[in-house]
């Protein structure tokens, strides 16, 4: 890929973390659950404002990462510290976008359809990831676009559907019976959602990869948190941001971790 390429697509993909970061924190407002200090007028609702006290951004204040870092984190209005998650949503969007490019062109993909279909997978994937994170719930919308989207993706794509299928309703399945064991603790029936996602999306045995990934770095974290006594063993982590990041890994490394799988036994 060239250069100039390259920073184009890793800028799209910084803009496309801004959209994501703005979906996040009207999609929280929608579920009640953070509250807004001030009235948004219709007009207000087109524009961006600031969280804290409504005012309106100017242009330079909207500009992703950079005003972050030319404000020092802070709001320009009243001061308010400004989250580092919002230049961090943005830097791993464009690192995704590149990533993903990179994965069209070695994969022969380079067309429109290919090109549209794993942007939307990408900014439903992260936004889902993030507001897991931050608030423990998987909206359903979002998991309800990216179904439909990889449903089209999987027919128009001429793969084997039925195969597909059974690995969506294998995956979902799995993660239900450990909703059922665990009570809700831990899976959620967001994540079993999530799952069928997953199984239509990444096919078998992606799906493997994609769940060994997830399980294994949600314990790596679970377990790091009580080392260093952030958690005890009833606290709550939310698992869509590593059934994401594990869909991620196998979606574009699942060749190299199959063949590093074969070549170690
Ligand atoms: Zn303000």
């Amino acid at each position: 890929m060239e250069i100039l390429v390259g920073i184009i697509i890793f800028v799209l993909g910084l803009c496309f973390g801004s959209f994501i970061n703005m979906l996040i924190y009207r999609t929280a407002v929608q579920y009640k659950l953070k509250k807004i200090k001030f009235p948004i007028s219709n007009d207000k609702k087109a524009r961006s404002f600031c969280d804290y006290c409504g005012k309106q951004l100017k242009l330079y204040e909207n500009i992703p990462v950079f005003s972050w870092l030319f404000l020092k984190g802070k709001t320009k209005c009243c001061h308010k510290k400004l989250s580092i998650s919002y230049p961090v949503v943005e830097i791993i969007m464009g690192i995704l976008f590149i990533i993903n490019f990179q994965f069209l062109i070695s994969n022969d993909k380079l067309n429109w359809f290919s090109i549209l279909l794993s942007l939307l997978i990408i900014v439903f994937l992260v936004f889902s990831a993030v507001f897991d994170w931050k608030y423990m719930i998987l909206p359903d919308f979002s998991t309800i676009i990216l179904i439909i989207i990889v449903f089209f993706g999987v027919i128009f794509d001429e793969k084997n559907i039925i195969s597909y299928l059974l690995s969506a309703l294998i995956s979902a399945g799995f993660l239900l019976i450990l909703n059922l064991i665990t009570k809700g603790n831990g899976m959620g029936m967001g994540d079993v959602k999530l799952a069928i996602f997953m199984g239509l999306f990444l096919g078998y045995p992606n799906i493997i990869v994609a769940f060994y990934v997830a399980f294994i770095l949600g314990a790596i974290y679970g377990i790091g948190l009580i080392i260093f006594k952030k958690a005890n063993k009833k606290s709550q982590v939310p698992f869509g941001p590593f059934l994401i990041l594990g869909t991620l890994i196998s979606w574009f490394l699942s060749e190299q971790i199959i063949n590093l799988v074969y070549s170690i036994y």
